[in-house]
């Protein structure tokens, strides 16, 4: 008995240490271009008499001709007798995909299509950081008209960058020889692999349900837990008989959105696992569904539903709070995405995506965690380790402490579900305890630093105390702060900070709207200005990116929001039109922009992740359907046309498995790959406040935050 509970003590502790470690992802070029046309991230030149085919520069990607669907890379070249051509495959890199297996081989997959000899193939190098390049890659001899994967051990490379494998930033795939002849290659799947076999899967993959929508269908499968699995492959038939590969997914994503762009027809599908040599396991039994025609209002059922499901079963596994991306880190939580999360979970549990004791059962998750998890004075991290509960200093660290920002997101969705469960039991009353001694315990007061402080601080760390030291000032996303600051029951701060510091008009407030916004319109809190011929009567520059006017009133319904200089709903409002002439006006004439397609805010971009705005110098091209549909309450019909197009006329590339990705731009070709938490959320939220008031109910009937409001009322009083 002994030895047998020793064996299972240690086999407890083997998989608890297991399960500490981020997940590893394959360090990697290319699987598939989001886009059609040309591959954003290849970059093509040539001299002489040679050439390589491109658009624009770019590699064109084949959507015929692929190893891992829906597409690969098309190399047609000519090895001209005087010149070279060049094609460059740049790694993207992915915020927070920075843990990754050990690159002991490189790994891509070629089709022959030309009868190529072996002095007409290209040479392989990677680049580096400082664009120097490794040693050459010699590819041996391939047969014609198939795929065959090709494995180089990283050992014979020279110069390359094993221990620091961000350093390589790119694959370079150039002329060899002079034949002088013209061949075509595709190339797929290029990444590092750290075993040259994989054991192959012998389990068999379990659709659980399948369901139309307007033109896709969602398929959804048993949770793959084998790590010799490297991907889901899907497969389509519209006969039941003639089935072809139409997508991969990655396996800690268990479901997948197959957008066929046609309603009211009727879908096969499979699906199977494929091993890190990419050979297949059993295939599943077949599921069906068929699309179907739907009513507006259903729509906005179906983009809710996409997007709560980050939150569901996307969520941290330990915790049942929100990952910052997907792909991205899978231990790591956001605070602040947590917050809106947990909003998003209710609208879910409302609109029976989930029953009711679902709900309940995550909840109790949810505040078992963050009764735990690391905090100060109250205030609670940017970002949490799942597992252990502790502060990830993931933005540097400086940032290894509190968050009063992250915390009043957070504290927005824990309020808003205290009012929820209002259910006479233990469970319900256990939840309410819990977030009531959160709430309580948020030492709101102390971020002034001093007592007679105008201001409330963003972060405190535990070794460097006030070193960020970033005063909190509107115009922008941080009103909640000031507005839950106020309400506190326990630590509460005077509503004078209100006007000293959120709404602060001396040369402090002044300098700092003018240094982020570039301009001096809005400076003093108070705009005044008519843009499009609105009329702004608060915001930095001309109203700012339209996160602003999301993030503090996915709870705090803005109706109720009014100082000595406007009411919130109507500013946001006027804030979103404004968004939306800029957009349509498009005076930088990007592609896409219109009365459709509008919005800038913060989102992932083809160079970085930016917080976009209607001014010229903060528009850079890109969309993302959060700004225009998390408008929703502001905009409605603008905001209608905008999700329509995205999904009618994008889906294609826009449209997955947590609704839509996080961006795109027409103009560079690009989409991201990415659902971020600060995004989806507020689409399930603000739709709903805009259909029946929801969230902003169940938040606004809390008497703390009435109490609030009424001091800061008396406060607009006084001062009248
Ligand atoms: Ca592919």
């Amino acid at each position: 008995m002994k030895m047998k509970y020793k064996l299972l003590a240690g086999l407890l502790l083997l998989s608890f240490f297991a399960m500490a470690q981020e997940f590893q992802y394959n360090y990697n070029f290319f699987t598939n271009s989001a886009m059609n046309g040309n591959f954003f991230f290849s970059k093509t030149t040539s001299s002489g008499n040679s050439f390589i085919n491109n658009i624009e520069n770019k590699l064109p990607v084949s959507e015929t001709t692929f190893h891992t669907p829906g597409n690969a890379l098309q190399l047609q070249y000519k090895n001209g007798a005087n010149g070279n051509w060049q094609a460059i495959i740049f790694c993207k890199r992915i915020r927070g995909v920075d843990y990754f297996k050990t690159a002991n081989y490189l790994s891509f997959w070629v089709f022959d299509s030309s009868s190529i000899s072996s002095k007409g193939l290209p040479a392989v190098r990677l680049m580096k950081k400082d664009s120097s390049l490794t040693s050459s890659i010699n590819i041996p001899s391939i047969k014609k008209y198939q795929w065959q994967q090709i494995i180089i051990n990283t050992d014979s490379i020279k110069n390359f960058d094993k221990n620091k494998l961000t350093n390589n930033i790119a694959i370079v795939f150039s002329q060899q020889n002079n034949d002088g002849e013209q061949h075509t290659i595709f190339i797929d799947d290029i990444e590092f692999i750290n075993k040259n076999n994989s054991p192959s899967i012998n389990s068999t993959p379990e659709i659980i349900d399948a369901k139309g929508a307007a033109m896709h269908v969602d398929i959804t499968w048993k949770k793959v837990t084998d790590t010799n699995i490297r991907f889901i492959k899907i497969y389509r038939s519209e006969n039941g008989n003639d089935f072809k590969a139409v997508g991969i997914q990655q396996t800690f994503i268990n479901r997948y959105a197959d957008f066929t762009g046609e309603s009211n027809k009727k879908y096969f599908y499979k699906i199977v696992f494929i091993n890190n040599d990419y050979k297949e396991s059993n295939l599943s039994s077949i599921a069906t569904a068929s699309t179907k025609t739907m009513t507006d209002d259903e729509l906005l059922t179906m983009v809710q539903e996409s997007s709560f499901h980050y939150y569901w079963d996307g969520a941290e596994t330990h915790s049942g709070l929100t990952k910052e991306d997907i792909p991205g880190r899978q231990n790591m939580i956001a605070a602040g995405a947590s917050g809106f999360g947990i909003m998003a979970l209710i609208v879910g549990t409302e609109r029976k995506f989930i029953t009711h004791e679902e709900a309940v059962g995550r909840f109790i998750k949810i505040v078992n965690f963050l009764e735990h998890a690391e905090k100060f004075h109250g205030a609670f991290p940017h970002f949490i380790d799942g597992e252990t509960g502790k502060v990830i200093p993931f933005f540097g660290k400086r940032d290894n402490g509190a968050d009063l920002v992250e915390t009043s997101f957070l504290m927005e969705g824990l309020l808003t579900a205290r009012q929820y469960f209002s259910g006479d039991n233990e469970q319900e009353k256990m939840i309410r305890d819990k977030i009531t001694t959160m709430w309580n315990n948020v030492e709101w007061s102390w971020f002034k630093i001093n007592s007679d402080s105008k201001f409330l601080y963003w972060h405190w760390s535990p070794d460097k105390a006030w070193v960020i030291h970033h005063n909190l000032i509107g115009w922008n996303e941080t009103m909640i702060t000031y507005l839950l600051a106020i309400a506190s029951p326990t630590h509460g701060v005077a509503a004078s900070m209100y006007y000293s510091g959120w709404a602060n008009q001396d040369s402090t407030g002044q300098k700092y709207r003018a240094a982020w916004s570039s301009t001096k319109d809005g400076s003093m809190y108070t705009n005044g200005n008519t843009y499009f011929g609105i009329k702004l009567a608060v915001g930095v520059s001309d109203g700012g990116p339209l996160f602003f006017t999301h993030y503090s009133y996915m709870g705090f319904d803005p109706h109720f929001i009014n100082d000595k200089y406007a009411n919130y709903f109507t500013n946001n409002q006027n804030i979103a039109k404004i968004n939306y002439n800029y957009c349509v006006q498009n005076p930088k004439h990007y592609k896409g922009y219109g009365d459709n397609a509008w919005g800038l805010t913060a989102s992932d971009g083809p160079f970085d992740y930016s917080a976009d705005e209607p001014v010229l110098w903060e528009d850079h091209g890109k969309i993302a359907p959060t700004g225009a549909i998390s408008s929703f309450p502001y905009t409605p019909e603008e905001s209608m046309k905008a999700l329509k197009n995205y999904y009618y006329n994008y889906g294609k590339f826009l449209w997955g498995e947590y609704g839509f990705k996080d961006a795109f731009d027409l103009t560079n070709n690009w989409c991201s790959e990415i659902y971020m938490g600060l995004n989806q959320a507020p689409i399930t939220v603000m739709i709903e406040n805009y259909r029946s008031g929801l969230i902003w109910k169940l938040f606004m009937s809390n008497a703390d935050i009435k109490n609030g409001l009424q001091k800061l009322n008396d406060e607009t009083n006084s001062k009248k």
